[in-house]
């Protein structure tokens, strides 16, 4: 039997030579050309069949067996973060206010890692494995996009898997779901309109600044007081804008924030509460308020043969007592495409606390044991293997 563990080890320095090469130069969403060039060149040098340009940025590369067999996609998300990084390591992003600060430069690398592993075994493949390599998921409707240039067609896959390496759990363990394992996303956009003016005259003027500040501290009860205590919910504003300086009543302020549920009735009845609470309060300042919504995600859920398929996997690479289960209020434009293909996204452990890599994803500080991406590698072929190779 193939040891898919050992085979990732030996490829660990080219997994780091890629994961550093692409936490360098980072790039947002639909702008990933330096990290696309790099991945279609990498692909086509492992002789897969690669097509560039998917959704503007993506890439996928085909995996052909001798033989007919089912067809496994494996997608792998490419953007970075508008954050400024503030890890002095040598391999720090070297692009001003841009950062990999969610690990998809590590899901780079584990993707072009599974590709140099199974590459290794084309003659014994049944079926086909597809590297869909996606733009912009961190809620720039990336997975739509490659879905639009028909990513999930010619071949179809059978099944679809991704991961995330993961500084919630630990390195060394791996966490697996059957059922829905992240939650619903939705993005919302609060305009307050009030009356400009001079900020020594405030009684001149219709401050939407007070008002917004208002709104954000009601919008915290929306969970605290409408929500079944025994259900999740999460609504968060993110970012507050208005103004330009210190003296100046402006005319309007801005308040962007996200719902986060694994319940359609319970995300509807968080915005109802947000509209409602948003206009009312507003009226109360004399200002008024409208909201927009510019994305939704829906929940990421695991089909129960490919969710066993990998805690099967997971099981041969970590030992079962280091294969978990468990949820996120996180979310995923994975949602869209499992909507689409019944598949598994699995969560790897990357977290190492005696070496102060445990500062959670999205943070400027922001890194993970590299050694984490040898069991996503290992767990992912397997998993893979599991449909095209026959005897493993
Ligand atoms: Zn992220
Ligand atoms: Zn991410």
């Amino acid at each position: 039997m193939t040891d898919f563990r050992q085979e990732a080890e030996i490829i660990f320095d080219e997994l780091v030579h890629y994961r550093r090469d692409f936490h360098r130069y980072p790039e947002l969403g639909f702008q990933e050309t330096r990290t696309a060039g790099i991945v279609a060149e990498s692909l086509s040098s492992m002789g897969l069949k690669v097509q560039a340009g998917i959704g503007k940025t993506g890439v996928i590369g085909l995996l052909e067996g001798l033989r007919d067999g089912p067809t496994v996609l494996l997608r792998f998300d490419m953007d970075a973060l508008p954050v400024e990084e503030e890890n002095e390591v040598d391999y720090a992003s070297q692009t001003i206010g841009l950062m990999h600060a969610c690990g998809h430069d590590g899901h780079m690398a584990v993707g072009l890692g599974v590709a140099r592993v199974l590459a290794g075994y084309r003659n014994q493949i049944a079926g086909k494995v597809k590297f869909l390599f996606q733009p912009a998921e961190e809620g720039l409707g990336g997975a739509l996009a490659v879905m639009a240039d028909r990513a999930l067609e010619n071949p179809k896959p059978d099944v679809a898997m991704a991961l995330h390496l993961w500084n919630n759990i630990p390195i060394g363990q791996i966490r697996v779901t059957t059922g829905p394992t992240m939650a619903a996303s939705s993005i919302f956009t609060l305009t307050v309109k009030g009356k400009g003016g001079h900020g020594a005259a405030p009684h001149k003027s219709v401050d939407p600044i007070l008002a917004a500040a208002h709104i954000v501290a009601a919008l915290q009860s929306i969970v605290s007081r409408n929500v079944d205590p025994l259900q999740s919910v999460v609504v968060t504003v993110g970012q507050i804008s208005a103004g330009t300086t210190f003296n100046v009543i402006p005319e309007e302020a801005e308040l962007k924030g996200t719902v986060r549920s694994y319940n359609n009735e319970l995300h509807r009845l968080a915005y109802r509460r947000l509209l409602e609470m948003a206009q009312n309060m507003a009226a109360a300042f004399r200002c008024s308020a409208t909201m927009e919504t510019v994305a939704i995600v829906p929940t990421v859920v695991n089909a129960s043969e490919p969710a066993a398929a990998v805690r099967e996997a997971a099981t041969a690479i970590v030992g079962e007592e280091n294969v978990i289960a468990g949820q996120t209020m996180e979310a995923e434009d994975m949602g869209f495409i499992l909507e689409e293909v019944p598949g598994c996204y699995f969560f790897v452990g990357s977290a190492n606390d005696e070496i102060g890599l445990n500062y959670p994803h999205h943070h400027p500080r922001f890194d993970f044991d590299e050694r984490a991406m040898i069991y996503g590698v290992a767990t992912m072929a397997q998993a893979t293997a599991h449909y095209v190779l026959n005897g493993n």
